[in-house]
């Protein structure tokens, strides 16, 4: 039977922003970055969260890690809603849950060698491990991670971005987590060396059993990574489901959208594809649209859409925020 580590049940999240111009921006605006979210992570499983930036999705990793405390609704962890948890216990937590960011070189502190690095949260979380045994496990960990041991004292600035997202891969397993948030964490890399990256947390998930929530702001990313995906949209859930659902059953318009921009290996269909283009921006958290979130850039919205909100509906695992599907 699958083991539930996760569970998120109608988060919300707020930022306090404050309003106005210049001289006169005074003004405290309380805005919903994330609207009511709700799904499940198991062990071993691999969530890719996807959607346009300021869509809410680096806002929902933080909350998971106790980084934004404006919330409502709650994160459960192995059956404990973290909330609730002390001190102790919430130390206790966050050494299972680890996080991997999104630009390796300045999520780095340049003045500290790889090692020490590396060895931070042992420090933290085992004040009395002996420096010979932190060594040990620093140049254990280098090396899972695809890095030489022997250059455990050189500085941040001495690698490339790739081995820098290994340094901070290497960082988060250090402590043998039960759960990495990785936020979009290689956006910032060229092609060949972010899927480096991602065979290399594949080949790490698989020896240790880890669970990942995979953060990215498009389809082909996750693709090669996630058994589930959840796509976001100002906030919102629109579409969840496994990944085969996502990308041969696609329901929700946005993640249609989505889904056109992924690259089909195939030149020929590649060449003949229509690309379905998202006109408008994104609308603002602060001021959003009436009804469904999605209706001032869908193709197919109408009267109902600005008039009711979508629930989600589905089966299967396959659920989705559109009145529109079966139309
Ligand atoms: S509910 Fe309406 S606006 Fe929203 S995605 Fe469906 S068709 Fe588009």
């Amino acid at each position: 039977m699958k083991e539930l580590l996760l569970e998120v049940k109608d988060l919300s999240v707020f930022y306090t922003i404050k309003s106005g111009e210049g001289f006169f921006q005074n003004k405290k605006i309380k805005m919903k970055a994330v609207n009511k979210i709700n799904f499940k992570l198991y062990k071993g499983e691999t969530l890719g969260i996807v959607g346009e930036s300021g869509c809410g999705k680096s806002t929902l990793a933080k909350a998971l890690l106790g980084l934004n405390k404006d919330l409502s609704g709650s994160i459960v962890w192995l059956g404990k809603n973290i909330e609730k948890q002390g001190k102790q216990e919430w130390k206790n937590t966050r050494k299972d849950i680890q996080m991997i960011f999104q630009d390796p070189l300045a999520s780095l502190n340049p003045r500290m060698t790889i090692g020490d690095i590396i060895a931070e949260p042992l420090k933290i979380h085992f004040p009395n491990m002996n420096s010979k045994e932190l060594k040990e496990k620093v140049q254990q960990m280098m090396q899972k991670v695809g890095l030489l041991p022997n250059l455990i004292n050189r500085y941040p600035h001495e690698f490339s971005g790739g081995q820098c997202q290994r340094i901070g891969i290497a960082r988060a397993l250090i402590l043998e987590p039960k759960l990495i948030v990785c936020d979009e964490p290689v956006s910032a890399l060229d092609v060949s060396i972010q899927a480096q990256v991602v065979n290399l947390l594949k080949n790490l998930q698989e020896q240790t059993q880890l669970s990942l929530i995979f953060i990215a702001h498009d389809l082909s990313i996750v693709k090669h990574i996630s058994d589930r995906v959840l796509v976001m949209y100002l906030g919102n859930l629109v579409e969840i489901a496994n990944y085969e659902q996502i990308y041969n059953e696609t329901k929700h318009p946005y993640t249609k959208a989505l889904m056109s921009a992924v690259p089909i290996p195939d030149p020929k269909v590649e060449k003949n594809k229509k690309i379905q283009l998202l006109e408008g921006e994104l609308p603002s958290p602060i001021n959003p649209p009436s009804g469904c979130v999605f209706r001032t850039r869908c193709p197919l919205a109408d009267e109902e859409c600005a008039k009711n909100i979508p629930m989600l509906q589905g089966e299967n695992e396959h659920f989705y925020a559109c009145f529109k599907v079966n139309d």
